[in-house]
């Protein structure tokens, strides 16, 4: 495999604490790894809980002395779209950050930063349009419920996508007037941190901005319990955000979850089978398979599915794997080698359940490459059909009738995204309105729109990222009753 080109790289990242760069009081790092060589990428200042502290203190203060959240809403929206513009401008900057941090291939993080302009342009927009109502109660005078930023805002993400996870919680949180701290996973914070960088010179006031890498066992642990923060917007495994919600229920803190997914992609044999099969191998393939979205679980319909499968192994296996700096590459390395781990554990899984890979996905080095891996022989009751996997594996079932597939697709603890191929637009209706997913599309790969709300049912999550939905979630609402008497 191709390792990444010797493009220069920052050295050191340090802690934005208050607006300001400051390394850690205790002096620690995390050594970051490039996932497409192995090899030592950049140095983190890695926060510790002195740090943690002194970044609840800035976004506490700033959000009592209000200069943000006084701020009109206009301005704030101006300010946000300052921010669109300087990502755009520095564009491949942010693109070869996350490329050689996460290891996404380059014309994907291309696309990932645009969208994530994209994120702060929309909600630059929304901050002067999201309003309380006048409501016409019995007693005489005006009764007005407005909308309140919530307050202290901790966001934390993931490392599957670092740069446009952060996105989706800080223009909204931002949009609203509230301060925040962010919190990137350990993996990957460098391009939280050159966000941070953008957020200040676009005029966010400093001290509510706070981008504070470190563990999350010990500082986001200790995040998530303070009781300074009135909201918490987490990203990550289904297991952490359980341990989110207790830790954080003594202080009444708006929890929203964005958990994980199993999503099933359900194939009719009244489909477009040539445009599924071309579309759906990415639907769970991109980003190396690294993708809450993924549809790690293909039900086909039984008349199509020999052909399906055919056509989809095929698919599969030209996809190109290889250096993330490549234009051609579609597939890079996993994030880690502990997370390829995962997947090749999972393939003994499924041996040891009596699948078949109709396709062996291949590790590869030196870095942490893993090619697509296709099972067939599978039941809905398998392990590798029930858990999140977060790896190129998928699992393609048979299935006779609409009322099964709606079945198995509803038989998963998750409930975040999923697809429906029909030609059919009566079934497409019925099969979208009684599957318990957040997110569906139909003869779409696609989950995730900026302008519409994104997040899951049942262990996939709590609340709703993106659109005018990400509004609600950062705001309280007050009611107010000014009485005519005098
Ligand atoms: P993770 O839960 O291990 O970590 C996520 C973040 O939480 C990291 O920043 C981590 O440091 C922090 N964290 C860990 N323990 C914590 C604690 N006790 N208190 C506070 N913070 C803590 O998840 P991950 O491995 O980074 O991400 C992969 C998971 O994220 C997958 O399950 C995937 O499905 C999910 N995900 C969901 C969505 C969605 O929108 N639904 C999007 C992307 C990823």
């Amino acid at each position: 495999m191709g390792a990444s080109t010797s493009d220069t790289f920052q050295s050191s990242f340090d802690l934005i604490i208050g607006g300001e760069h400051r390394s850690s009081s205790s002096g620690s790092t995390i050594d970051l790894i490039e996932p497409a060589t192995g090899e030592f990428l950049t140095s983190v200042s890695q926060a510790d809980t002195e740090d943690m502290d002194a970044a609840l203190s800035f976004a506490t203060q700033e959000f009592e002395r209000g200069t943000w959240r006084r701020t009109s809403a206009t301005e704030r929206g101006r300010v946000l779209l300052r921010v669109a513009n300087l990502l755009r401008e520095r564009s491949e900057a942010f693109a070869v950050a996350e490329t050689r941090g996460a290891g996404h291939p380059i014309g994907n993080s291309r696309w990932e930063v645009n969208a994530a302009a994209d994120v702060f342009e929309y909600f630059a927009g929304a901050a002067n349009k999201h309003y309380g109502d006048v409501i016409p109660v019995q007693d005489a005078g005006l009764d007005v419920a407005t909308r309140e930023p919530v307050g202290v805002s901790a966001l934390i993400v993931p490392w599957n996508f670092p740069l446009l996870i952060a996105t989706w919680k800080v223009a909204p949180a931002l949009a609203c007037g509230n301060p925040i701290i962010l919190k990137p996973a350990s993996l990957t914070p460098v391009t939280a941190l050159m966000l941070g960088d953008v957020l200040l010179e676009a005029g966010v006031p400093p001290h509510a901005v706070n981008v504070v890498p470190g563990p999350g066992r010990s500082v986001g642990q200790q995040l998530i319990s303070d009781p300074r923060v009135n909201k918490i917007s987490f990203t990550g495994e289904t297991v952490t955000g359980v341990g989110i919600l207790q830790s954080s229920a003594p202080n009444f803190a708006r929890v929203s979850l964005e958990l994980g997914g199993k999503s099933a992609c359900i194939v009719f044999d009244d489909a477009d089978l040539e445009r599924a099969i071309a579309a759906t191998p990415l639907s769970v393939f991109d980003n190396t398979g690294q993708d809450c979205c993924a549809r790690s679980r293909f039900l086909v319909q039984r008349g199509v599915y020999d052909e399906f499968v055919a056509g989809f192994v095929e698919e599969s296996r030209k996809l190109v794997v290889g250096d993330p700096l490549s234009e051609d590459t579609q597939l890079g390395p996993m994030v880690s080698s502990a997370q390829r781990q995962v997947s090749l554990d999972y393939l003994d899984i499924a041996d040891t359940e009596g699948a078949t890979r109709a396709l062996s996905g291949e590790a590869s080095g030196p870095g942490w490459y893993l090619s697509p891996s296709v099972l067939t022989d599978v039941r809905n009751d398998m392990r590798v059909s029930q858990e999140e996997i977060f790896g190129p594996v998928a699992a393609i079932i048979p299935f006779d009738t609409e009322d099964e597939a709606i079945e198995m697709a509803n038989d998963s603890r998750y409930g975040l995204s999923g697809s429906v191929w029909t030609g059919n637009l009566g079934r497409s209706i019925r099969v979208t309105r009684a599957v318990r997913t957040g997110v569906i599309s139909v003869n779409s790969a696609r989950s995730v729109r900026t302008e519409a709300p994104f997040g899951g049912f049942k262990a996939s999550g709590i609340g709703r990222a993106l659109g005018m939905a990400a509004m609600d979630d950062y705001t309280e609402v007050k009611n107010i009753f000014f009485s005519e008497e005098v």
